[in-house]
């Protein structure tokens, strides 16, 4: 039997990853890559690369702090860049909005009236009518104070996401986010007094000391405030101390992994007992919630528009941004960059999404999620067989007991240790083109 891959490979958020992204030497104008695509079930991101700390396990695209009026210019030059991609939408098709999201990096970093602004650019910019659409809204114990959460929610907020990681003082002092208790919980209560409909908290397994006793406590704390949903991530950066102490890496490696598929195991089926369902290997959704919200479902249709620095945006046949680093100083000048741009009527930075790697990414997308993938779905919007498509790939996933044996007629679903395994099995459907490319990038 082929050795099965590591659990913990990467977290496949969007396929192609954007260190797969090169710069599109032709800079193809917006208005002509937009032309010719359905427009009137939009999503739309907005990226807020600012962050009060950099916490030790992150490696989004984020800054610390914004000297010297910098989200001034930041929210100038995104206000600028909306104005030009909503001219390059055009109105020769009705053009709207489905859902809307702020992320980063902290949205909360902008100061109340910042974050009226960057409602005041989704709305009237854009035209997204955020009050009557789905609004998700990324925050931190430490900025959700009560006069910014009090415009989303004025605003149309309908999901206030914390990252809190660990309710244990030492715990989160050993993932590098130094954070009190009572601080937490104050902000979750703000949280909670807005009426936001969703609240969801996100935790971290793997932390350096760590064990299911002190996961549980956490897992507790958060199940107390009784979210809408809750995310469960892995830590992918391994402790220095404690493992770092075992003298060969790859026994350090397995111990780590088997560490967290203990951690891992032991919060779904808490949830699991606790009223929550498993929507896929992090999120899981308090079963008495509300219908599901925009983040609640692998978006298979394209139609993305991101604004900011760090944003993608989706055609069918091009995934764009900008530059992209792990660097702090590249991110820096990345930033900088990005606040001096006057003209956002091309794309800069990108890769073509071909029949294949179409094919991949609705696989990869529908197959993550816990309710697995309509064959029948696949088959329509492709013509084709996933079985055909990706026979080796399938066979090799049953060959791990990746595949459910049980799930029902014309449904193709992860067994839970398949669930287990996302992060090993994601990689598994990259192409060969997107693999050279993602090994290729330096990174920076
Ligand atoms: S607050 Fe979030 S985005 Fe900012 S450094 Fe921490 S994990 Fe990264």
């Amino acid at each position: 039997m082929t050795p099965t891959p590591r659990p913990y490979r990467s977290y496949v958020y969007a396929y192609p990853h954007k260190t797969a992204y090169r710069a599109l030497p032709e800079r193809p104008e917006l208005a002509a890559l937009w032309a010719g695509e359905p427009k009137d079930a939009l999503s739309l991101y907005a990226h807020i690369p600012f962050c009060e700390v950099r916490c030790g396990f992150c490696n989004l695209f984020t800054r610390i702090g914004a000297p010297d009026e910098l989200t001034t210019r930041y929210l100038d030059a995104l206000d600028r860049q909306a104005a030009a991609v909503r001219e390059a939408l055009g109105d020769a098709a009705p053009v709207r909005f489905a859902t809307a999201a702020f992320g980063g990096g902290t949205p909360t970093f902008l100061t109340a009236a910042e974050l009226e602004r960057l409602c005041d650019i989704a709305e009237k910019r854009m035209g997204v009518d955020l009050r009557a659409v789905p609004l998700s809204v990324e925050t931190s114990p430490a900025t959700a104070t009560a006069d910014r959460l009090a415009v989303l929610a004025e605003r149309g907020a309908t999901r206030l996401s914390i990252g809190v990681q660990s309710f244990v003082e030492a715990e989160a002092r050993a993932a590098v986010r130094p954070q009190h208790r009572a601080d937490v919980e104050a902000a979750l209560g703000r949280i909670r007094d807005t009426g936001v409909p969703v609240l969801n908290i996100d935790l971290i397994y793997g932390i350096d000391g760590q064990t299911e006793r002190s996961w549980r406590v956490s897992l507790d704390a958060a199940l107390a405030w009784r979210p809408e949903e809750l995310y469960l991530y892995p830590l992918y950066v391994r402790p220095l101390t404690g493992l770092g102490r075992l003298q060969d890496p790859a026994a350090a490696d397995r111990e780590w992994d088997e560490r967290r598929l203990r951690l891992y195991r032991y919060g779904r089926d808490h949830l699991l007992a606790h009223g929550y369902e498993q929507v896929s290997m992090r999120m899981f959704r308090r079963t008495d919630a509300g219908p599901a919200g925009p983040d609640d479902y692998a978006c298979q249709t394209d139609g993305m528009i991101g604004l900011g620095c760090g944003a993608r945006s989706y055609t069918s046949a091009l995934h764009y941004s900008f530059d992209y680093a792990v660097d702090m100083r590249e991110i820096r000048s990345i930033i900088d960059a990005y606040t001096e741009t006057e003209d956002f009527s091309r794309a800069e930075v990108g890769r073509a999404v071909d029949g294949d790697e179409a094919r991949r990414r609705h696989l990869l997308q529908s197959l993550l999620q816990a309710e697995g993938m309509p064959v029948a779905e696949y088959e329509e919007r492709f013509g084709s067989s996933p079985f055909a498509d990706f026979g080796p790939e399938l066979a090799r996933f049953e060959e791990y007991g990746w595949l459910a044996a049980d799930a029902p007629a014309g449904l193709l679903r992860l067994s839970p240790e398949g669930l287990a395994h996302s992060d090993g099995l994601g990689p598994e459907l990259f192409s060969p083109a997107v693999r050279a490319a993602m090994a290729a990038y330096e990174a920076r």
